[in-house]
């Protein structure tokens, strides 16, 4: 069945209230769009926790600090709601920027933990807007559940942290990250890599699982790292950002791996910037 498509907090509102009333359960997929098999794990998430899925889809601007990454973002709205109808959620929310952000909007929402590390180091202000628009949606819809991907995990640690601090009556429900059969986590930017880019792609995470495979071996992670760093790195094709392992629940860097804890890498192949996390 063909969700409900609504573009207004009035009537995602109205929407979800109508299901409260009737003793269902709801549950929000937050997204930007470009929407893919990652995204639609997310949703099937989603309905084994609850009675009713709202998906949201907005590509928040105050999320991205470079504008031609905003500019050149996967949209296509009816290849989306296509995919959203296969899986049967309910309801797709498509606010506009302007019903997100009308004119006089002036408040920003600051989370102070996991900040200045891994994306928010090389992104400034990324997680602002992702903890804003986040915020924003949670206080719209209503919703009793929220899914988000671990792909994001640092995303994730971050959006626990916020409704933990401002008692947001919901519960953060994460899903682990799905990959293409060669490995590479999916993601709505892939789709901007060049074919030649594309089939290099996976040695992300072909070098992660490297690192992990040493780490066992009981090599140090500052080795281990420096040298998926550089194999990476040898051809020219890749740029690493980071490559880092931290703990899951503190995010804390380690100096030696233990139970619990996570590689995190991101890295440049062309103009498009992949990341990745694993369990090490
Ligand atoms: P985005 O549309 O990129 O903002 O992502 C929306 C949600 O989908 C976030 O919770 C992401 O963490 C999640 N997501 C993105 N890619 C994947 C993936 N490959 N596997 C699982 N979840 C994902």
């Amino acid at each position: 069945m063909k969700p409900d498509v609504v573009r207004t907090v009035q009537e995602i509102r109205k929407h979800v209230q109508k299901q409260k009333l009737a003793g269902k359960s709801v549950a929000l997929v937050p997204t930007m769009g470009g929407l893919h098999e990652g995204h639609l794990s997310l949703i099937k998430k989603a309905q084994e926790v609850a009675d009713y899925v709202v998906v949201s889809i907005f590509v928040n601007p105050k999320q991205f600090n470079n504008p031609d990454d905003l500019n050149s973002y996967p949209s296509d709205e009816a290849t989306d709601l296509k995919n959203i109808e296969k899986l049967g959620a309910d309801v797709v929310f498509i606010p506009s920027v302007k019903e997100m952000y009308p004119d006089a909007f002036a408040t920003d929402v600051k989370v102070s933990a996991g900040i200045d590390i891994l994306c928010d180091a090389h992104r400034p202000g990324h997680f602002g807007g992702v903890a804003t628009v986040v915020t924003k949606l949670f206080l719209q819809v209503g919703a009793d559940f929220a899914c988000f991907g671990e792909k994001d995990f640092q995303q994730l640690f971050i959006i626990k942290r916020l409704v933990a601090d401002l008692n947001i009556p919901i519960k953060i429900v994460p899903a682990p990250t799905v990959r293409e059969e060669d490995g590479l986590a999916m993601s709505s930017r892939n789709a901007r890599l060049s074919k030649s880019d594309r089939q290099i792609a996976p040695q992300l995470q072909a070098a992660m699982q490297a690192v992990k495979t040493n780490l066992h071996k009981g090599i140090s992670i500052e080795q281990a790292c420096k040298h998926a760093w550089n194999s990476l790195e040898k051809d020219d094709h890749f740029k690493v950002e980071y490559l880092e392992v931290r703990c899951g629940e503190k995010m804390v860097l380690m100096d030696k791996p233990s139970e619990g804890c996570r590689l995190f890498a991101a890295a440049w192949l062309g103009g498009v910037r992949l990341i990745d996390n694993i369990e090490i």
